[in-house]
């Protein structure tokens, strides 16, 4: 009788069985790859077809829709239903990137803007959020000063602790809660933070809620580190209110965080206290991290309260010296958070960049006691005038409760803002497309940013452009 090797031996035999199965194995990731291949090459064809037709990218019901399907397959085959959906949830995130290649958004145009400057065109910026006046005069002495006080060198990642002590007396006198400097990190402007706080508190596959129109980075943040955008969809009819109804359908087990921007960009809007006290009582119920990115509280024209004020240990509130005091070249925010989330983001600030320069460091910290109160009244009475002059012109928007700016309906037929900003560039004005905020074809944003009198030249040039199209 003639004994095979396996037979022989019980070890070769299961070296052979675990080979045959990695064979199998690599044959189903290769045939995954295949079908991943495919399924990229339909997104991208869905894509054309969108923008030839002008529909938005993301579409929830149809996700929802699969995703149901996906949870039904999952239970019929008996795969555990949370990894089924966060495979979806790459699956659905690549469909996003792959479609997302040309968006055009306020950063698009502010670029097309700047090259044609350089070629000699006089373009009025009204698409960007950068306010046109100086920072404090204590800015200037300060970076006269840093040399010689020596702050030069490498620092810890969550910033010089000098400084961090400053930000918590700050923050605490100016929000009216108790900060010490173990819940302050430094970054480089609040978009570090805002990315290091998505990119560090939640894993790929988990689900982030932004409430749009909004701020494109808060998507992007997540798209970059496989992190499912579910959106809730606001409405100038709905004064860009969600509805808590809206939030609790969206929150489901892989729900992670919500995001928050208030005063808002692009919209200004500040939401009602009750609602917002709803929206953190909700948050606490499924235990969601708050993001709170709060840059626009100097400028907050009503009663405004910051996230906190509630003391919720998951949330992460993001600040700036970038608008409240015109110091966005100077690229330095921060972040205020439990000592635990603080760490996280440390960890990635420090992979990432070792520190925020220190002299930046120290001017800002000078900066802290100037009084831009000031700032506050300029961009407020610009506001007025450009929401005077946009109501007269026919465009409909809510008188912005704080912010920087307008988000303004254009009432024409089949008003495509992309095309607007791009061909408006033409003549002479930058503004941003309703688009670069999410599924607002027919909006733009006016920025706040330049002073009355270039204010009025572009609202007029823009008031001949649409009267024109009419
Ligand atoms: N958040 C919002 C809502 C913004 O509009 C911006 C900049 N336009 C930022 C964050 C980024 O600010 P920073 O310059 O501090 O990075």
């Amino acid at each position: 009788m003639h004994l095979s090797q396996a037979q022989l031996n019980p070890v070769y035999k299961k070296m052979s069985d675990i080979n045959d199965l990695r064979n199998k194995m690599d044959a189903v990731t290769l045939e995954m790859i295949n079908l991943l291949k495919t399924r990229t090459n339909i997104a991208r064809e869905i894509g054309e077809v969108k923008k030839n037709i002008g529909k938005s990218i993301s579409d929830e019901e149809r996700e929802d829709n699969l995703r149901g399907k996906i949870l039904q397959l999952s239970k019929e085959i008996g795969l555990d239903e949370t990894l089924a959906s966060k495979f979806l949830n790459f699956l659905l995130n690549e469909s996003i990137r792959v479609q997302s290649e040309n968006k055009q958004t306020h950063l698009s145009i502010f670029l097309k803007a700047k090259s044609l400057e350089q070629k000699g065109e006089k373009i009025i910026h009204m698409e960007v959020g950068e306010p046109d006046f100086s920072p404090p005069e204590i800015v200037k002495k300060s970076l006269s000063e840093v040399f010689d006080k020596g702050f030069m060198k490498y620092g810890q990642a969550k910033g010089m602790p000098i400084f961090r002590e400053e930000l918590a007396k700050y923050v605490s006198k100016k929000f009216n809660v108790e900060i010490t400097h173990e819940n302050i990190i430094v970054s480089p402007g609040a978009r570090f933070s805002i990315f290091s706080a998505i990119s560090t508190l939640l894993n790929p596959g988990d689900e982030m809620i932004v409430i749009e129109p909004a701020w494109p980075a808060y998507k992007d943040c997540a798209l970059n580190a496989g992190i499912k955008v579910r959106t809730i969809s606001t409405t100038l009819e709905e004064k860009w209110e969600p509805s808590i109804e809206q939030i609790k359908n969206t929150i489901n087990p892989n729900t992670k965080m919500i995001v928050l921007n208030y005063p808002n960009n692009p919209t200004g809007k500040i939401l009602p206290e009750k609602l917002q006290d709803s929206i953190i009582q909700l948050a606490k119920e499924n235990n969601l991290y708050v993001l709170s990115d709060e840059i626009y509280s100097q400028y907050a024209k009503i009663n405004w309260k910051s996230i906190l004020s509630y003391n919720y240990e998951k949330s992460i509130v993001t600040q700036s010296f970038s608008k409240s005091h015109a110091m966005t070249g100077f690229r330095v925010g921060y972040g205020i958070a439990s000592k635990q989330i603080i760490e996280k983001m440390a960890k990635l600030e420090s992979l990432c960049l070792t520190n925020v320069s220190e002299p930046i460091q120290y001017v800002a910290m000078k900066a802290l006691d100037a009084d831009t109160s000031n700032n506050s009244k300029i961009v407020q009475k610009r506001l007025d005038m450009l929401s005077s002059k946009a109501k007269e012109m026919g465009l409909e928007f809510i008188i912005p409760d704080g912010a920087m700016y307008i988000f303004a309906k254009i009432n024409q037929e089949g008003f495509d803002g992309v095309e607007f900003a791009n061909n408006s560039l033409e003549r002479g004005i930058a503004v941003a497309p309703g688009e670069g905020f999410g599924n607002y074809k027919g909006f733009i944003r006016i920025s706040a940013c330049q002073d009355e009198k270039t204010l009025m030249e572009g609202m007029h040039i823009l008031g001949n452009i649409m009267s024109e199209k009419q």
